[in-house]
Order: structure tokens, then C-alpha cells, then sequence
């Protein structure tokens, strides 16, 4: 990593004047934002808000509720967000795991059951969930300071020269992390959901719009784009 602190929170500044306040994570409650973070895997958003849909139509939004509805309604319910039957299991474990955890009536009660670095462990073991699901809980729907790293994080500081591709997640996010402010949960909140608009929209895979980029002038990648249309 060839980041610096100071890089990190340029980076922030840039986007967060390019964008302002993103109000995520788009759920009505803390419950809602853990399906959602299990059922984003693979899917477009999009996606996920017809599910979520469903869910709330057949009055299964609820872990008690989840665990007692049978395979066809629940797959039926995740059928738009894709993987549906993978992700009814993905969501089964993680409503047995709330249960085991005496969380059932109120899934954020979970940030009383550990501090951050014991529950992301403990969300690592149940079935499905891997490091941007538990992180995306923890900071999403737990309110705990942890950076979320994905795909869109990588590919952006790769291009801007910070890292290589190769880069892992457990890297890239202890990197972002030195230049956050310790307890920070907004900060954390905003970065990430700027880090998504910017690889959604402009930092695309193919033919990024490097024009139109407000990283534009520190970027190894954008400072090769000089053609007309970029
Ligand atoms: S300048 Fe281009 S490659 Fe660099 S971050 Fe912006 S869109 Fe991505």
C-alpha cells in the first residue's frame, strides 16, 4: 500500500464535496439492513428493494418470523434478488444465530453482546457471511466504527495507484482505517457509501468517465485517459 493518511482523507474531502451526505444505509430499521446485507450479495440493489418487498408484504420481516416460514415462501419472497435458495439458507443461519444470541426481538441489541472485534468474529462463523456482510452489519446496522471494503474500494484505489489489484481485503481496510478518525462512525458511513457512488457511476470497470472524477487529478489511472469522450 502506498497510501497515506493524508491520501485517504483528500479522497473523502473530494467525494463528500462532489456528493455531499449519502443517508445510507437506505432500511428502515437495523434488522432490515442485515437482510439487506445478505441478500446485496451478487444482486444490484434494485434487486434487493423487490425482496425486501415481498418480505415485508408476507409479514416475514422479523427473525422469529423468518425461522418459522417454510422454504417455498421464504425462496418466493428472495426469489428477485437472486441465489434466492442460497440466500433463504444464508438468511436462516443468520436469524439462528440473532436467536442464539437472545437477539430475536431486537437484532441491534447485538452490539451489547461483545465489543466490535469479538462480534465480527462470531458474525464470521455463521454460514454465508463473510467480511463485507459482517462489516456492513457491524457499521450499518450495529452503529460500530469498522471501515466496509468491497469490489468498488478496490478497484478505485488500485487505479489511483494506492494499491495493487491483488490487494486483500483485510489490507485495504486496515490502510483506510489509519486515516480514519478512531470511533468515527459517520465518517466510516459516508466514506464508503462516496467509495459506491464514485465505482457505480463513474469509476465503472470498462471506460471509466475519468472527465468527470473528482479524484481525477491524483489518479495514475485517470492521468492515462486523456482521450476525448473520457
Ligand atoms: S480518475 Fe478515472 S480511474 Fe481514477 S478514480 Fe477517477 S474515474 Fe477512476
Amino acid at each position: 500500500m502506498t497510501a497515506s493518511v493524508n491520501d485517504w482523507q483528500w479522497l473523502y474531502r473530494q467525494l463528500l464535496d462532489r456528493w455531499g451526505v449519502q443517508h445510507w444505509w437506505p432500511a428502515k430499521t437495523p434488522f432490515e439492513v442485515m437482510v439487506g446485507a445478505i441478500l446485496t450479495q451478487n444482486t444490484a440493489w434494485s434487486n434487493v428493494e423487490k425482496a425486501i418487498a415481498r418480505l415485508q408484504a408476507a409479514d416475514l420481516m422479523g427473525v422469529e418470523k423468518i425461522l418459522a416460514s417454510n422454504d417455498a415462501n421464504l425462496e418466493s419472497c428472495l426469489h428477485p434478488s437472486g441465489y434466492y435458495r442460497v440466500k433463504a439458507r444464508r438468511l436462516r443461519a443468520l436469524c439462528a444465530f440473532l436467536q442464539e444470541e437472545g437477539c430475536a426481538e431486537l437484532p441491534e441489541s447485538l452490539r451489547e453482546r461483545g465489543a466490535l472485534a469479538n462480534l465480527r468474529r462470531k458474525l464470521l462463523q455463521v454460514h454465508g457471511v463473510g467480511e463485507e456482510t459482517a462489516d456492513s452489519i457491524l457499521l450499518y446496522a450495529l452503529q460500530l466504527p469498522i471501515m466496509v471494503v468491497d469490489a468498488y474500494t478496490k478497484r478505485i484505489a488500485s487505479r489511483l495507484g494506492w494499491c495493487t489489484e491483488r490487494v486483500t481485503y483485510a489490507e485495504l481496510q486496515r490502510d483506510i482505517e489509519s486515516a480514519l478518525v478512531p470511533g468515527d462512525v459517520a465518517m466510516r458511513n459516508e466514506l464508503h457509501a462516496l467509495l459506491v457512488e464514485l465505482g457505480k457511476n463513474i469509476c465503472r470497470p470498462r471506460r471509466p468517465f475519468c472527465s468527470q472524477c473528482p479524484l481525477r487529478r491524483r489518479c495514475a489511472y485517470g492521468a492515462g485517459q486523456e482521450r476525448p469522450g473520457n
